[in-house]
């Protein structure tokens, strides 16, 4: 390895200059570093919100960059052309990456080390968007947990090592290889006017993620436990966006949350808890990429779920199924590209039992429309709702958006907040919805509201008689 050649940094779903083991072991070599970002398939197969929102994170890195006297290199292409026309131009001899997990990632990843490594380049991935790597944790027999408490006996008392320190600057190469410009990448495109309306509902960045971790831990962790299923509440960390992108790192929440749990808190016990359904994400997703694409409990296959793009599914995604807890979070999903943790469960229970329709269709619509769109917590999210995943809630067990209702938003406070219909002073946040939809909807707040599609009873019953026709 020669002394001086430069260290190619290929940043992906790592948007961060604190505790990123790879970018601190190029800095620590001494030697120059070029930090990338490849525009490549896997990029513009993403749905409108999370590729918008990537768009976003990028720009914001390359700044943070700038500031300490580095840059961000911008390529389109082929993530192992790309990486090789680099290091001809620069002379680079190593390219350093945090690892990636999903199926996609994984094979682009064993594809380009190994091509880099048979050209003579060193090519480490390294450990960075997780705290456990899916090969650690094994059962007492050497198998993966497909159960989550198990898993969360298994990992948390392990050691997580703290985490890294910020970067403050790196060596330049002695001439920039040319960068193309974020603008042109279009990566908003698909987001049409829905991104003024989302825009400032976002935490961009590495710096409103920490301090929204502080805020979080000093006012809000205490009471995790009993305020985290209410939706009006602000009472969960909502660094689900950050995580995804990596803008932070989940042993920063995890140690910031300990060192709290250690003061006394409960809350922030639970919190960890939490982080570590992340890692059990994407322990499944590792081990059974399949979780993905296809029912983890291949029995499901043979359920006849609605697969077509129907009007009650239409009426699902629009936020106008005439059930208010539905219809309140499938709005606020469009306003702010989130949605609440309880709120999904509800609207996935409902298309998928209520409305018999495949989990699929629901996926793929978070996939489209979620800042915080994350490959794994979404697949495993939708098949525990529906039933059909490992460690999922009994399909036996229907939701019931209403009693949900009296339970989780006493005051209405949630549904005020986001639908307009039939109210004479909306909320300013349920009208923002109209601003975001797409024209061809057609949709106004002075129509009427509409009655239940598909009621919460009615749909109960048809769907245990489904279930019990196919007799699981
Ligand atoms: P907090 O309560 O503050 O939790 C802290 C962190 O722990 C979260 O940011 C998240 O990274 C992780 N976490 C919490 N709950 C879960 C969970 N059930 N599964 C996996 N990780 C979890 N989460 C995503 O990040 N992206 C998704 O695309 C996604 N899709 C989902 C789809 C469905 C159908 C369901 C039921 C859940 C989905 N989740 C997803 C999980 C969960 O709803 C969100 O992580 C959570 O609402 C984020 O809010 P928060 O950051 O305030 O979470």
């Amino acid at each position: 390895m020669a002394e001086h050649s430069p260290i190619i940094v290929w940043f992906r779903r790592d948007l961060r200059l604190s505790d990123h083991p790879a970018l601190w072991a190029a800095m620590s070599s001494g030697r120059p570093v070029v930090p990338v970002f490849i525009r490549d398939g896997l990029v513009d197969g993403l749905g409108a919100a999370p590729k918008w929102r990537l768009g976003l994170g990028v720009g914001h890195l390359a700044e943070s960059l700038e500031a300490i006297g580095s840059k961000l290199v911008l390529r389109s292409g082929d993530a192992l052309t790309i990486l090789k026309a680099l290091i001809e131009e620069t002379g680079a001899d190593t390219v350093l990456w945090s690892r990636a997990y999903d199926p996609e990632s994984v094979k682009r990843d064993k594809d380009v080390k190994s091509a880099l490594k048979e050209a003579g380049i060193d090519a480490q991935s390294h450990l960075g968007h997780l705290m456990f790597e899916p090969w650690t944790v094994e059962t007492g027999q050497g198998g993966f947990y497909k159960v989550f408490t198990p898993f969360w006996k298994s990992v948390r008392g392990r050691d997580v090592p703290e985490p890294l320190g910020q970067i403050s600057s790196l060596t330049a190469p002695q001439e920039w290889p040319e960068t193309e410009k974020l603008e042109d990448w279009g990566l908003g495109a698909a987001m049409r006017r829905g991104a003024d309306v989302v825009r400032p509902f976002v935490r961009l960045g590495e710096d409103a993620a920490q301090d929204r971790l502080a805020h979080f831990i000093e006012n809000i962790v205490d009471d995790y436990d009993t305020k985290r299923d209410l939706p009006s509440e602000d009472g969960t960390s909502c660094l689900s966006e950050n995580l995804a992108l990596g803008e932070i790192s989940p042993r920063q929440c995890w140690h910031a949350a300990m060192r709290r749990m250690n003061e006394g808190s409960k809350g922030a016990e639970t919190f960890m808890k939490e982080l570590a359904w992340r890692e059990f994400a994407y322990h499944l997703i590792w081990h059974t990429p399949r979780i993905a694409t296809d029912n983890w409990r291949e029995e499901w296959s043979a359920f006849p779920w609605n697969e077509k793009e129907n009007a009650e599914v239409t009426a699902w995604k629009q936020g106008r199924t005439g059930i208010q807890f539905v219809d309140a979070a499938m709005r606020e999903l469009y306003v702010t590209g989130r949605m609440h943790n309880r709120a999904r469960m509800i609207v996935a229970s409902y298309l998928t039992k209520h409305l018999l329709t495949h989990w699929k269709i629901g996926l793929e619509w978070f996939e489209d429309c979620l800042i915080d769109w994350d490959p794994a917590a979404n697949a495993m999210g939708w098949q525990w709702s529906a039933g059909s995943g490992p460690d999922a809630t009994p399909y036996f067990r229907v939701f019931n958006p209403v009693t949900q209702l009296d339970k989780f938003d006493k005051q209405r406070s949630y549904v005020s907040r986001w639908i307009a219909e039939g109210r004479s002073n909306p909320h300013k946040d349920a009208l923002k919805y109209f601003d975001a939809i797409p024209l061809s909807w057609d949709l106004s707040p002075k129509n009427d509201y509409p009655k239940p599609i598909v009621t919460a009873d009615a749909g109960r019953e048809r769907a245990l008689d489904a279930y019990e026709a196919r007799d699981f």
